[in-house]
Order: structure tokens, then C-alpha cells, then sequence
């Protein structure tokens, strides 16, 4: 029986790239014997000509499939589409998921290899970016904020510079289309998984060959308290710590006024003191209660199980 590669490409705002994309797989794929493939464009909601490229290039290749969200759902739930579409919909005994950027930053060549590698029996394929001179001081330093965050504060190891461009097995897809929950980081939910077995193809990732990045600082702020809040309790553990902790010392304080009052028979003074120690325990119920109403935030949105994206998907016709 034929193997089949679905090749499942976010598009958001793409339209510069799609048929320098396009072309590029052509070429790369045409080579590639022993599998069938199929692309899987998810158009994320683009207000450009995106999904009119893709339409017309569709008209010419039966070989496209179009996810086209209802409205813009972020990358995490683009990816999260193509999956469901390939998990749900696929009846071949063996076949396999590429997930892929829209931008030339994940090259099709790299594509090309993961499928030869797949074929020789690798089921889970990452990548891995060596970052040179021309990455960017401001990119640098938003990653190393966010690894660090990431890695400070959450349960899951997630890997630095591993970008989305990743191979996934059957086996894999199907155990990432069970994990239902509604906040998503694909990373980390992998890495729930675990990694043990992955092959890792290391790359040169180039510039975006048009168009801006969707990320910047907030996004990856956003982002990296979701990874946190998602994958661990770490911060609910601290915060029960700082308690145990705020508890002991005032007993503390407390003890030490009785004793300069009481025992010493000192004046009393100590207003500053007072409200110095005020302060920073208000303060501390504050920066917990918003802790504690994080997690009740992500209960509230979970509970609601919503479906996590609206969608039609476009097939050729004929
Ligand atoms: N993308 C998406 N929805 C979004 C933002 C981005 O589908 O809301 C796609 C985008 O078109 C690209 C990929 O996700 O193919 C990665 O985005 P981007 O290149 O902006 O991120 P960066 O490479 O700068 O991390
Ligand atoms: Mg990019």
C-alpha cells in the first residue's frame, strides 16, 4: 500500500510566499519516489490574497487541500486544524504529517530529507536552527527571555531554537490528536509525549523571504506565561511557599515587638517598618491572587470545551 505525506502549511498573510513556496515544494517533492504526498494549506484568517492564490493554485493541483479558518485563530491552532484534518479524516495505514511555515524559513529541501529519513524508518523527526550572525540582536534576546522563562518556571524541557518544521509518524499524530486541551503549545505538548526517539536534522533557518513575523515581544511574553501555566504548577507551589513564608516572618515580627515592648519596655516606634512590612505582604496576595487567577481563568475557559476553531476545508473536485 502507498504511504502518503501530508505536508500542512500556515499560512497567515502570506501572500508574497505562496508561490515561491509552492514552486520550491514542487521541485524538492518531484524527486521523492516510494510515498504519495498531499499539501495541506491552512490559511489562518489572511486579509490578504493568500487564499485567492491558493484557490487558483488548487485549480491547477489536485494534490491541495485548503483549510480556511473562519477568522484568524493564531499558528498554534492552524497547526492544530491539520492535524485534526489528517488525524479524523485519514484511513491509509501509513502516513505521516510535516508541519512547515509558509515563509521559506523552513526549507523545502529540509522537507524533502525528513521524508527520506521517514522512509528509512525515523517516526519523529525535529529540527534544529544554528543560529548565526545574521539572527537578529532583538530575536536573540526575546528567545533567550522566553527559554528562560520556559525553563525557570515550567515542568516540560522544551528544547531552544526548535523551531515548528517538524516530521510526525502515524503513531505520533494520532497521540497528538488525542490531547484535547484547549490551550495549545505544540512544543509542549511533544515534549508531553516525549521525545526520546526523535531524529534531529540541524539547519540554517533564512530569512523570511517576504512579508513581516506575526511575533513580537508581547506575543512572546503571552506565550511563554501560557507554556508555563499550561505544562505546570510550578507557580501555584511557589506561591504556597511564599505563604508558608510570609506566615513565619510576621510571626517573627510579631515576636520581636513584644519582646522590644514588653520585655525591653522600649519605646514603641517602627511606623516605617509597619508599613513596609504592609506593603509587601499586600503586594504578595495580590501578585498570588492573580497567579490563582490565571489558573481559575484557563479552568473557566477549559470548561467551556469549545470547539478550538471554526473551518470548511476545500478539496478539488474533479
Ligand atoms: N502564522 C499563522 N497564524 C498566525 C501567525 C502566523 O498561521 O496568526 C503562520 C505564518 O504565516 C508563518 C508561520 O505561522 O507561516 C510562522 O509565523 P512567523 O513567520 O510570523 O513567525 P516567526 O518565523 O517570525 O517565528
Ligand atoms: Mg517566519
Amino acid at each position: 500500500m502507498m504511504k502518503k505525506v501530508y505536508i500542512i502549511i500556515s499560512a497567515y498573510n502570506e501572500e508574497e510566499n505562496i508561490h515561491v513556496l509552492y514552486s520550491s515544494l514542487q521541485n524538492e517533492l518531484s524527486a521523492i519516489k516510494f510515498t504519495d504526498y498531499e499539501l495541506v494549506f491552512v490559511n489562518d484568517g489572511s486579509k490578504d490574497k493568500t487564499l485567492d492564490f491558493l484557490l487558483e493554485l488548487q485549480k491547477t493541483d489536485d494534490k491541495i487541500t485548503i483549510i480556511n479558518q473562519s477568522k484568524n485563530f493564531g499558528h498554534e491552532l492552524a497547526m492544530t486544524a491539520g492535524l485534526n484534518y489528517v488525524g479524523n479524516t485519514n484511513t491509509m495505514s501509513d502516513f505521516s504529517i510535516i508541519f512547515m511555515d509558509a515563509d521559506m524559513q523552513h526549507p523545502p529541501k529540509l522537507a524533502a530529507e525528513m521524508i527520506t529519513q521517514w522512509l528509512n524508518g525515523k517516526k519523529l523527526i525535529l529540527t534544529k536552527r544554528i543560529e548565526n550572525q545574521d539572527t537578529g540582536m532583538k530575536y536573540r534576546l526575546m528567545g533567550n527571555f522566553y527559554y528562560w522563562i520556559l525553563n525557570v518556571l515550567s515542568d516540560v524541557r522544551i528544547p531552544r531554537n526548535m523551531p515548528d518544521f517538524r516530521l510526525l509518524d502515524k503513531k505520533y499524530v494520532l497521540w497528538m490528536n488525542g490531547l484535547n486541551e484547549t490551550d495549545r503549545m505544540f512544543r509542549g505538548m511533544l515534549s508531553l509525549i516525549g521525545l526520546r526517539d526523535a531524529y534531529i536534522l540541524e539547519f540554517e533557518a533564512p530569512k523570511r523571504n517576504a512579508g513581516r513575523s506575526k511575533y513580537n515581544f508581547l506575543n512572546l511574553y503571552k506565550l511563554a506565561i501560557d507554556s508555563v501555566i499550561q505544562f505546570s504548577i510550578k507557580p501555584l507551589r511557589i506561591a504556597t511557599f511564599m505563604g508558608f513564608l510570609g506566615c513565619f516572618l510576621s510571626f517573627l515580627f510579631l515576636c520581636t515587638s513584644i519582646y522590644i515592648s514588653h520585655i525591653r519596655h522600649e519605646p514603641k516606634t517602627g511606623f516605617l517598618t509597619l508599613l513596609s512590612v504592609s506593603t509587601f505582604f499586600s503586594s504578595l496576595t495580590i501578585l498570588f491572587l492573580g497567579i490563582i487567577g490565571e489558573y481559575i481563568g484557563r479552568i473557566h475557559i477549559e470548561v467551556k470545551n469549545r470547539p478550538l476553531y471554526f473551518n470548511e476545508i476545500i478539496k478539488n473536485e474533479d
